[in-house]
């Protein structure tokens, strides 16, 4: 019987798991973590709370529905999402507070309400836009394992190629938003969307608008948080009979140029010439100690990589601001943002602020008198393994964020106090060999969706998952990319057809 050994139980890595195992494999899955879910972890804040302290809008639930369905079991059986009625708050002052809604009738009354009702028609065109495209890249690129653009437009066909020219495929996202909204608010909305895949919307292609289908489709909160859904994944694996140890991986063993095992941190060796990477495709070379295997993975420049993340959490009261459960808050210097980050590595002077109010239900209710918990999160360099943030830079960096939030009447009290951080230096300890950089390269450039590490390594036995490798970062891809991996290991194991 085939053993296959998984390197990492982050989602990508636990989907591969599942799927191999529902065809009757043996899976190895290897991870040091205590808790499994990678990015997908909790963190504590000096008064003991816990917090989801990585991802916190869950969209594409189909993707981890049918994930359950293939495994013959029932995710409502495992964990309960709610459908959020409001998808984001986006707020530039006190006057100037838009919602966003999975309804799309009432997002247009919305922005008609905020901007005006050309704009609105605007935001009409451009949704259905987001839809066609998501339509359209579904089949022929997000579940293809290595998409190609000759075979995409083969497979699109005449009418869909047209459809991608108009939609302006080789623009950047911020063109497209300019051509498409005079409200210059408007166009940092929706560019926002180009840092879920860690890009600056300056060099995103347009194609990433279909983020906003993405949303439109639902984004649902999970009762327990985030980690409830890593946890349904790993109690599924476990059923499925994954064998799972915690230990660390440190070198990737190989005889004449093949894929022989793995090294664990423990000393133990595990025999096996089929294995999935569910790590940072940046750090698979220092795990291919024999350079006859390591000549043959391409050279990774470690400078292009995608944004990093300042995280706070704290438990406190706010006042001044209904939040909702996601919100954004927008400062006026956009483009001085991405240059900041990726053009100076600094920190951003005026940064865009993500707060997840984690307490709030579906109607932005709170149970009244308790604090909340609140998740803030600003885009940052990808330097953690070379650059530290001084004491200072952090000081100056939480007054930009809560001047901004109180400009826009967010009161929050006390919150440094109990500020608990995450830095670049926290996320590149936390996930070796990236500098802190959560979404693997930057998707810079229209060609760049199909230049990144597909399923099959140049090594042969060596699979690739996760949200570093095709087709990109996020939940639902990088569980995509997991069964992705493990259906190209399954063709080359002659248990499917190509
Ligand atoms: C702060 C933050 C906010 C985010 N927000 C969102 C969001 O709102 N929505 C969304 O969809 N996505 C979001 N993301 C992105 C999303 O979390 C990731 O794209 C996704 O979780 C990546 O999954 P993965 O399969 O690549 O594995 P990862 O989560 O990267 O996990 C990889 C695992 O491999 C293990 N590993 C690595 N090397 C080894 C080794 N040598 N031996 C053994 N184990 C190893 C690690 O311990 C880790 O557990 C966010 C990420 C972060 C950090």
């Amino acid at each position: 019987m085939t053993k296959v050994v998984v390197i990492g139980g982050g989602f990508g890595g636990l989907s591969a798991a599942i799927e191999l195992a529902n065809n009757g494999i043996e899976v190895d899955l290897i991870d040091p973590k205590d808790e499994l879910g990678g990015k997908v972890a909790t963190a504590e804040d000096k008064n003991g709370n816990r917090f989801d302290c990585g991802p916190t809008v869950v969209t594409l639930k189909d993707v981890f529905s049918n994930l359950f369905a293939k495994s013959n079991e029932n995710i409502d059986e495992y964990v309960k999402f709610n459908k959020l009625d409001v998808i984001a708050r986006h707020a530039w002052s006190p006057d100037e507070i838009l919602d966003l809604f999975s309804d799309k009738q009432k997002s247009f009354e919305a922005v008609a309400r905020f901007s005006s009702i050309a704009e609105a028609k605007n935001f009409r065109e451009f949704s259905t836009l987001a839809q066609e495209l998501f339509s359209v890249l579904e089949k022929t690129y997000m579940k293809c394992q290595k998409p190609n653009m000759l075979r995409m437009v083969k497979a699109i066909g005449f009418r869909g190629s047209k459809f991608l020219l108009q939609a302006g495929a080789f623009s950047s996202l911020w063109e497209k938003l300019e051509r498409q909204f005079k409200d210059e608010r408007l166009r940092q909305l929706f560019g926002r969307y180009a840092t879920y895949c860690g890009s600056s919307p300056w060099e995103a292609p347009s194609t990433l608008m279909l983020i906003w289908d993405v949303e439109m489709q639902g984004v649902w909160s999970v009762d327990g948080g985030v980690i409830n859904l890593a946890r349904a994944l790993k109690k599924l694996a476990i059923k499925k009979g994954v064998n799972i140890y915690k230990n660390f991986c440190e070198e990737i063993l190989s005889y004449n140029g093949k894929i022989t095992g793995v090294r664990l941190n423990n000393g133990d060796h595990i025999l096996t010439d089929k294995i999935i990477f569910n790590g940072d495709f940046g750090d698979l070379d220092s795990y291919l100690v024999n350079h006859r295997i390591r000549k043959k993975n391409p050279y990774y420049s470690r400078k292009n990589r995608s944004l990093s993340a300042i995280t706070l959490m704290t438990t406190t009261k706010t006042a001044g601001f209904k939040l909702s459960r996601h919100n954004i808050f927008f400062n006026s210097s956009y483009r001085q943002e991405f240059s900041d980050i990726f053009k100076k590595g600094k920190v951003p002077s005026e940064p865009t602020v993500y707060i997840c109010a984690q307490d709030r239900l579906n109607d932005g209710s709170l149970t009244p008198g308790k604090d909340e918990r609140l998740f803030l999160l600003i885009n940052a360099p990808p330097n953690g393994d070379f650059a530290t943030i001084s004491k200072s830079e952090m000081e100056t960096c939480q007054a930009s964020v809560f001047s901004l939030l109180e400009k826009c009447g967010l009161k929050i009290d006390e919150p440094k106090r109990e500020l608990c951080t995450m830095t670049p230096q926290t996320f590149h300890t936390r996930f070796p060999g990236t500098g802190g950089a959560l979404y693997g390269r930057p998707t810079h450039g229209w060609l760049s969706p199909f230049t990144r590490p597909s399923s099959r390594s140049k090594i042969s036995g060596l699979y690739l998952s996760g949200g570093s490798v095709h087709p990109g970062p996020g939940l639902p891809m990088a569980t995509i990319s997991g069964q992705l991996a493990a259906e190209a290991l399954m063709e080359d194991l002659g248990l499917i057809n190509q």
